[in-house]
């Protein structure tokens, strides 16, 4: 492979750069699913803000100025650092090692950025080949355990979640089979909201927020559209999933 460095390039320390300080002040824990690039939906998410604010002045963009904008964010998102954890599914569970080694890095390792509080987003999205497991596994895990024992038993663990979603789709008048994919889009948020919870049961994230030093968002991607199709403050999710049982907000 052209440009790769040797393994006696590497041990000598020859052909080092000179690298930017490494101070992400973005969090971003998501799934692995490959058909999501973060830096597509950054993208896509800073062209749209900066057509809405044209649009809120009065002015109403047309194509050239939508690639002007398009260009120049690109070029914008160059010097954004984001420090990326991921796992199938999005999951984030609690007293998780590499979870928690993930938020002691991003939140007391590396620095804070002009001083600026750090961002967490936790990423679920929709379409996810884990939500759509847990529903049509999650009633007999056992079907999955001989191949797969780890997703088995991640399955059974998010168990009471899956019925509290199915329980109150039910309650909703849907239907297990004609109304999956909504049922879908409700289990991936509730996933979400779970996770937001869970982040927030982490020290290094309680003190990190007691001391204004960051904000914690659940947010869902559309993986179709590439864009962020739902976003709240872990305030905001967790003031009404306590109130509601989990499933509150619709997905839009
Ligand atoms: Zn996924």
């Amino acid at each position: 492979m052209k440009g790769i460095t040797s393994t006696e390039e590497i041990l000598t320390g020859e052909g080092e750069t000179e690298l930017p300080d490494h101070e992400p002040e973005d969090g971003y824990f998501g799934c692995s699913d490959s058909r999501l690039r973060i830096e597509e939906v950054m993208l896509q998410e800073r062209v749209e803000d900066e057509l809405k604010h044209l649009i809120e002045s009065g002015i109403a963009p047309d194509e050239q100025t939508r690639e002007r904008i398009e260009e120049e964010q690109r070029e914008e998102l160059k010097d954004v650092q984001v420090f990326i954890m991921r796992n199938t599914g999005a999951v984030a569970l609690k007293d998780d090692r590499n979870t928690q080694v993930w938020l002691e890095y991003f939140l007391i390792v590396l620095p804070y950025k002009d001083n600026k509080p750090k961002k967490i987003y936790l990423s679920g999205h929709t379409h996810c080949g884990m939500a759509r497991t847990l529903l049509d596994y999650g009633d007999d895990p056992k079907k999955i355990l001989l191949e797969t024992p780890a997703i088995a038993s991640l399955v059974k663990d998010l168990g009471e979640l899956r019925t509290r979603v199915l329980e109150r789709a039910k309650a909703d008048g849907l239907d297990i089979e004609t109304d999956r994919e909504t049922i879908l889009r409700r289990m991936e948020m509730a996933l979400v909201h779970l996770g937001v919870e869970n982040l927030l049961g982490y020290k290094v994230v309680k003190d990190a927020m007691a001391n204004s030093k960051l904000e914690v968002y659940g947010q869902i991607l559309d993986t179709e559209k590439k864009r962020i199709a739902y976003r709240k403050t872990a305030g905001e999710i967790l003031g009404t999933e306590k109130a509601n049982g989990g499933v509150t907000t619709r997905f839009r």
